[in-house]
């Protein structure tokens, strides 16, 4: 395998990795180093053990529920959580998959996700917008003029905090990496969406949301890809049909370029919100939180986005 790099194409090619005589099949281009497989994936790895310990995320006798797409960065996480779980905590693991109900992409990544779980033993649940809302992202789509990402978003986050809370979890560890959260930022930004972008996650534990913890949160998504391959966690899997259409994708060119030409930028887009949103806290009174007037949970208006969303569609 040639080396790639966190940029945005290959830059060049440097046969050995830099701690040991094997050829390397990564470039970092912020810390201008080479990889191997096999440092790689112990960077990779590391990265995850620093944050889940410098965050608090996980305690002994946790039930932590992991959203499973079956794609690669929530395969992956799965995959390291379950080790580095076993070695250090005495906590519960249990996989929730959501279906959506998109033909011709969401059976394959159930099938990924199935087999994931198998390999590793871990427990795992399937829960769909059918059951739960009676309808398919399909049929919904060609039914109501919706963006397709956001409903998709909102009804998937709804379904899945709704599963964990069923399996009675206290966090839900979801496979979101570094290059979604810069590509996050910026999506609020160019939105103008400043609440979203000011906003501060980390209280809403607080609020009666259950726990939620991104552990892939300082890794590239090009660093998961490889480790997905190079561990042999994922397969070719097919691209969601309405991925092409997400303002993320033309957003996602947009933060690779960046990254490319200016390695490290990602991070210091990350760093810069945290860092606003921490002075916005200081003169921002934090709005008030009630609950869904239709399905109880927590949420800032009359009801959720969710029930909200599902309610305009029977008007
Ligand atoms: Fe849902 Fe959009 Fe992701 Fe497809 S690309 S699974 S529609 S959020
Ligand atoms: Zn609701």
């Amino acid at each position: 395998m040639n080396p790639v790099s966190a940029g945005a194409g290959e830059r060049e090619t440097i046969p050995y990795c830099d701690n040991c005589d094997d050829p390397a099949v990564y470039f970092d281009p912020r810390l201008q180093r080479h990889l191997c497989e096999v440092h790689l994936s112990q960077d990779v790895e590391r990265r995850v053990i620093d944050r889940l310990a410098r965050h608090g995320m996980i305690h002994d006798g946790d039930r932590i529920a992991i959203g499973l797409s079956g794609g690669k960065d929530s395969s992956v996480l799965l995959s390291i959580l379950s080790r580095v779980i076993r070695e250090r905590w005495d906590a519960e693991l249990i996989a929730i998959t959501v279906d959506e109900g998109i033909a011709g992409y969401r059976e394959e990544t159930i099938q990924s996700a199935v087999s994931l779980t198998k390999r590793l033993g871990i427990s795992h649940h399937i829960v769909s917008f059918q059951s739960l809302f009676g309808t398919t992202l399909d049929f919904l789509l060609t039914a109501h003029p919706l963006r397709a990402c956001t409903a998709c978003g909102i009804l998937r986050k709804k379904a899945l905090s709704d599963a964990a809370r069923d399996i009675s979890a206290d966090s839900i560890a979801t496979g979101h990496n570094l290059s979604d959260a810069a590509q996050s930022v910026l999506m609020n930004y160019l939105r103008g969406d400043f609440e979203r972008l000011l906003r501060d996650s980390s209280r809403r534990e607080d609020r009666g949301f259950i726990r939620r913890i991104k552990p892939l949160l300082d890794v590239h998504e090009k660093e998961i890809t490889l480790y997905s391959m190079v561990n042999g966690i994922t397969g070719m899997l097919p691209e969601c049909p309405y991925a092409t259409t997400a303002f993320r994708a033309e957003v996602r060119t947009l933060q690779a370029g960046i990254e490319y030409h200016y390695p490290g930028a990602s991070l210091r887009i990350i760093e810069g919100q945290e860092s606003l949103s921490k002075q916005a806290k200081k003169t921002v009174r934090p709005g008030t939180v009630g609950y869904c007037a239709s399905c109880g949970d927590p949420c800032s208006g009359h009801v959720c986005q969710a029930c909200g969303l599902l309610q305009n569609l029977n008007k």
